[in-house]
C-alpha cells in the first residue's frame, strides 16, 4: 500500500471544517489502577492535538475509544467517565458531554445537537458486541453521527472493528488524525529505506503473539535479538533446561524453525547468554547471574545478565537502525530492570550521538511504561510509536485495516 496516499486532516483547507460533525476514533485505553484511578494519560494527551485542530476550525468532535477488554457487555468498572473527568481537565474551556452509551437514539440526539468547538465523548465502544465482530449495523449506526470520519488510532489500526474499519467505509470524507499520520510518515519511512544494518529487539512475554511477528520480520533485518520472556521458549527450543522461567512449550518448534530460517537467511539471531534467576517470582526473591546452558532447577530467569547487555549493546552499536518492541526483563522489579534500563539508554546515546546516520524505532506499551519509570524521555528516541501490535504489523509490511480503510478507493459496492 502506499501510504503517502493515506488522506490527512492537514490536507483539507481550514475552512473545510466550519460546521462540520467529525467523529475521532482515539485510543483513549489509557491503564487505570483498582480504584479507577487513570495512572498514565499519555494517550489522552497524544490525542488532544487532533481535537484541537478540528475546534479551531469550527467542528463538533465526537469522540470514541475503546477501553479494556469488557468482551461486548456493559463493564461498570471500564466506562469512559474517569477519561471523560481527565480531558475536560485538558480541554478546560471546551463544552464536553459524555454519553452513557455507544450508540442509541439518545447519543444520535445528543450528536446533532453539538454545537461548533463541542466535543460529545461516547462510552466505552467494546461495550458494543457489534465493535469487535464489525457489524455493519453498528458501523452504520456510527457512521450516522457525523459527517466526516477520523481515526487517530493507530494502536488500534491493526483490528478491523467497527469503529476503526467498518464505519469509515460509510462516510464520505474520511481521514487520518494528526497523531495517525505522524506514525504512518515514521514507520513507513523505516518499512520503505531503513538504513542498514537494521536489529530488532523483541522481547516481552506475548510469546505466542510475536513469534509469527518474527517470522515476518526476519526478511527485513540484519539481525534479531530475543530477549525477556521470549527468550525462554527458543532456549527450551535449543534443548536447555529453562527451570521455572516463563516459556510457551508448544511453540518451541516453532521457535526451531524460526531459527533454522534465520540461519538460512543470514540473519544474525542474539540470544543471551547470560540471566539473572530468582528463586521465586518478587522484588526481594534471591537472585544469581548463570549461564543460559546451566539455569538451576525451580529457578526462573528474569532479566538477561551482564555478558548479554555487553554483547546487545556491541550490536546497536554496530546498528544503523534499531526497533525495539518488549521489555527484555521484568522491568517493573528493580532487582530486574538493569537490561531494560541498559538497553534503554544505549538506544538514548546512540540516537543523540550519531544524529541522522542512526534510528530508533520503539513501540509496545510495557516498552514505553518501561521508559517512563527510568525517566527517559521519548523524545531521546527518532519515533516512539503509540502501538504496540500496531506498529509490528506495520513494519512487517502488512496492510492494516484502519489505515487501508482510509484510502479513497476503498468503498466497495457490498460495503455501502
Ligand atoms: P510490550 O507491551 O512492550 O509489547 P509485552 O506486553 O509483550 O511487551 O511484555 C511486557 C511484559 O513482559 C512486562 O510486564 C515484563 O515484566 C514481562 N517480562 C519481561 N521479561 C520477562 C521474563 N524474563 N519473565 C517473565 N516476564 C517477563
Ligand atoms: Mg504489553
Amino acid at each position: 500500500m502506499n501510504h503517502a496516499a493515506v488522506p490527512t486532516i492537514a490536507q483539507m483547507p481550514a475552512d473545510f471544517w466550519a460546521g462540520k460533525r467529525v467523529f475521532v476514533r482515539a485510543d483513549l485505553n489509557v491503564p487505570q489502577n483498582e480504584a479507577g484511578h487513570i495512572t498514565d494519560d499519555t494517550r489522552i494527551v497524544e490525542t488532544l492535538p487532533t481535537v484541537r485542530y478540528l475546534l479551531q476550525r469550527g467542528a463538533s468532535v465526537i469522540l470514541a475509544s475503546h477501553l479494556g477488554r469488557p468482551k461486548g457487555a456493559v463493564v461498570e468498572s471500564m466506562r469512559m467517565a474517569p477519561v471523560a473527568k481527565r480531558l475536560q481537565q485538558h480541554l478546560p474551556e471546551v463544552t464536553l458531554y459524555a454519553a452513557t452509551e455507544v450508540c442509541s437514539p439518545t447519543v444520535h440526539l445528543q450528536a446533532t445537537q453539538l454545537k461548533p468547538g463541542d466535543v460529545l465523548l461516547l462510552e466505552n465502544l467494546r461495550f458494543e458486541p457489534g465493535e469487535e465482530a464489525n457489524d455493519p449495523a453498528l458501523a452504520k449506526n456510527l457512521a450516522q453521527l457525523c459527517d466526516v470520519y477520523v481515526n487517530d488510532a493507530f494502536g488500534a489500526a491493526h483490528r478491523a472493528h467497527a469503529s476503526t474499519a467498518g464505519m469509515a467505509h460509510q462516510v464520505t470524507h474520511r481521514f487520518a488524525g494528526l497523531l495517525m499520520a505522524k506514525e504512518i510518515e515514521m514507520l513507513s519511512a523505516v518499512l520503505n529505506q531503513p538504513k542498514r544494518p537494521v536489529t530488532a529487539i523483541i522481547g516481552g512475554s506475548k510469546v505466542s503473539s510475536k513469534l509469527s511477528v518474527l517470522s515476518h520480520l526476519l526478511p527485513k533485518v540484519d539481525c534479531l535479538v530475543i530477549g525477556g520472556g521470549m527468550l525462554f521458549t527458543f532456549l527450551l527450543a535449543q534443548g536447555q533446561s529453562v527451570g521455572q522461567s516463563l516459556v510457551e512449550a508448544d511453540l518451541a518448534p516453532e521457535a526451531s524453525r524460526l531459527l533454522n530460517a534465520a540461519q538460512q537467511a543470514g540473519v544474525r539471531v542474539l540470544l543471551a547468554e547470560d540471566v539473572r534467576v530468582a528463586d521465586r517470582f518478587a522484588e526481594d526473591a534471591q537472585t544469581q547471574v548463570v549461564s543460559t546452558e546451566s539455569i538451576p532447577d525451580g529457578w526462573m530467569g528474569l532479566d538477561i545478565g551482564p555478558k548479554s547487555i555487553a554483547a546487545i549493546q556491541a550490536q546497536l552499536s554496530a546498528s544503523a537502525t534499531v526497533l525495539w518492541n518488549g521489555p527484555v526483563g521484568v522491568f517493573e522489579m528493580d532487582a530486574f530492570a538493569t537490561g531494560t534500563r541498559a538497553v534503554a539508554q544505549s538506544l538514548a546515546d546512540l540516537t543523540e550521538s550519531r544524529g541522522a546516520s542512526f534510528q530508533s524505532i520503539l513501540g509496545g506499551g510495557d516498552t514505553v511504561a518501561a521508559l517512563e519509570r527510568f525517566a527517559i524521555a521519548p523524545q531521546r528516541f527518532t519515533h516512539v510509536s503509540t502501538g504496540g501490535g500496531a506498529s509490528l504489523e506495520f513494519l512487517e509490511g502488512r496492510t492494516l485495516p484502519g489505515i487501508a480503510a482510509l484510502m479513497p478507493t476503498t468503498v466497495t459496492a457490498s460495503l455501502v
